[in-house]
C-alpha cells in the first residue's frame, strides 16, 4: 500500500514539475496535488484523545504529587542552528531526534547533524515550502533515515520545492499532514500541532506548521514564518500556547510577533534565527522592542551563532547569555505625515511608546528592482521571497531601486 501512495506522489511531482516549467515567476500558491496522498496517510495519526490519555497516564501513574515532582526526565536539547538566513532546529531527547526545517540549500543543517552523529530522525517538520526552510532538507532526507515527515497541504512553484518533493517521494518516510490538536510523543517529551488552523491562506508563510513542544514543566513554541493572520487565528482557537521559549516567527519580521501574541504565549525567552546583515533588515527593531518591553530575554543566531537550550523537565539552561541589545538598522517611522528617525536604543520605554508603523513604508522587489508604497497593489502580487522592506525613500534610491510608475513612491 505504502509503495502505491509513493507512486502517486512521484506521478504528482512529475506533473508539478511540468507545470512548474511553464511558470515564469515562482509566486503561485495552490492546494497541494499530493493532498490525496497525505490525507490517506494521516489515518495512521494518533487522535488527540489517544495522546492526551497516554500523556495523562504517563504523568499520573505515580500516585502522589511528591512522586510526580521527583519524576526523572531525560535531558532534552533544542539546537537553533546558525544556518544564516533561514531556520533549522534540532530537538534531541535521548535516542529520539526531530528536526524542524533544514535551512537553505546553501546553508543547510546537514553538516551539524553529522557533527552530532544523527543517523535517524523520528520526525521532520517542513514548516512551509520557502527555500530558507526546505532547501537544506533535501540533503538531509537523502542521507538520514526518517520515520515521519510532517508538511503542510500546500505547494509552491519553485525548483527547490520540486527537489524537496522528489527527495520526500524517494525516502522511506511516511508523510503526514498537520492537523491542529494532534499530538505526538518524542521520548519523554511530546509535541502538539497548533497551526495551520485554516485550509488556505494568501501568504505562503501562514501555512507554516506551528508546534508546541512540552518536556515536564518546560515548553517551547516553534512558529515557522507565520504572519499576524495565523497568530490571531491561533489565539482565537483557544489552544494552549503558553511557552517558556518562543521561536520568533519569520526571522523577527515586524509582520508577526504582535503584542497580543506575545501576551498570550507569555515566554521568558525568545530565539530569533536570521543571517547577520540580511537584506530584509531582520530582526526588525519594533519586534526587538516589543520583546524587551515584555521583559523577554532575546537570543539571536545572527549575533551569537547556534543557540542551545537544555531542559531537565524543570529548569532550562542555555549555552550562552542572552543578547538584549536592540541591534537593528535605524528606522524611520511615519506619524501624522511626519517622518521621524528612530535610533535603536538599549533603554526600555517605561510606557509603551506610540506604535511605530506596522510595516515598512516602502517595499522593494529584489527581482524587478522597483520599489513601491507598501499599499501599492503590486505588492500583494509580489513573490514574498522578493519583498524587501525599506524604511526610507533615500535608502531605496541608494540601493538602486527605481520608483514604481503606478504608486509613485
Ligand atoms: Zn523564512
Ligand atoms: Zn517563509
Amino acid at each position: 500500500m505504502k509503495r502505491y501512495y509513493k507512486l502517486i506522489l512521484i506521478v504528482h511531482i512529475l506533473v508539478l514539475m511540468l507545470i512548474g516549467c511553464s511558470k515564469v515567476d515562482g509566486t503561485e500558491i495552490t492546494e497541494s496535488s499530493n493532498f490525496e496522498t497525505t490525507k490517506i496517510l494521516t489515518e495512521k495519526e494518533y487522535t488527540p484523545e489517544d495522546t492526551k490519555s497516554k500523556t495523562i497516564q504517563d504523568s499520573t501513574s505515580s500516585t502522589t504529587a511528591d512522586e510526580i515532582e521527583s519524576e526523572f526526565f531525560q535531558t532534552l536539547e533544542v539546537h537553533f542552528f546558525d544556518v544564516g538566513q533561514g531556520d533549522s532546529i534540532l530537538i534531541k531527547n535521548g535516542d529520539y531526534n526531530m528536526l524542524i526545517d533544514g535551512g537553505s540549500e546553501a546553508h543547510g543543517s546537514y553538516k551539524y547533524l553529522q557533527d552530532y552523529n544523527i543517523t535517524h530522525l523520528n520526525y521532520v517538520i517542513a514548516t512551509h515550502p520557502h527555500e530558507d526552510h526546505i532547501g537544506g532538507l533535501v540533503e538531509i532526507i537523502n542521507n538520514i533515515k526518517i520515520d515521519t515527515i510532517i508538511m503542510p497541504n500546500v505547494t509552491h512553484t519553485s525548483v527547490f520545492f520540486d527537489k524537496f518533493l522528489t527527495s520526500v517521494a524517494f525516502s522511506e518516510a511516511q508523510v503526514l499532514q498537520p492537523y491542529a490538536g494532534n499530538s505526538y510523543d518524542i521520548g519523554d517529551a511530546g509535541f502538539t500541532i497548533i497551526a495551520p488552523v485554516s485550509d488556505s491562506y494568501q501568504n505562503l508563510n501562514d501555512y507554516s506548521i506551528v508546534i508546541r513542544l512540552y518536556h515536564g514543566e518546560n515548553s517551547f513554541l516553534f512558529t515557522g514564518d507565520i504572519e499576524a493572520i495565523s497568530e490571531s487565528e491561533i489565539i482565537n482557537s483557544k489552544q494552549e500556547i503558553s511557552a517558556d521559549v518562543l521561536k520568533v516567527a519569520h526571522h523577527g519580521s515586524n509582520t508577526s510577533t504582535t503584542e497580543q501574541f506575545i501576551k498570550v504565549v507569555s515566554p521568558d525567552y525568545a530565539v530569533i534565527s536570521c543571517a547577520n546583515n540580511n537584506s530584509f533588515g531582520y530582526p526588525h527593531f519594533e519586534v526587538l522592542q516589543r520583546l524587551r518591553a515584555n521583559n523577554i530575554d532575546i537570543y539571536r543566531t545572527d549575533m551569537q551563532n547556534s543557540i542551545v537550550i537544555s531542559s531537565d523537565g524543570k529548569r532550562l539552561s542555555f549555552n550562552q547569555d542572552p543578547d538584549n541589545m536592540l541591534t537593528a538598522d535605524t528606522l524611520y517611522i511615519t506619524e501624522n505625515g511626519t517622518q521621524t528617525l528612530v535610533q535603536p536604543t538599549n533603554s526600555l520605554p517605561t510606557e509603551p511608546t506610540t506604535t511605530p508603523c506596522e510595516i515598512a513604508p516602502y517595499i522593494g522587489n529584489s527581482n524587478t528592482g522597483k520599489f513601491h508604497h507598501y499599499y501599492c497593489s503590486s505588492v500583494d502580487e509580489m513573490n514574498p521571497n522578493n519583498k524587501v522592506p525599506i524604511f526610507n525613500r533615500n535608502s531605496a534610491i541608494n540601493q538602486g531601486y527605481v520608483p514604481c510608475k503606478i504608486c509613485n513612491p
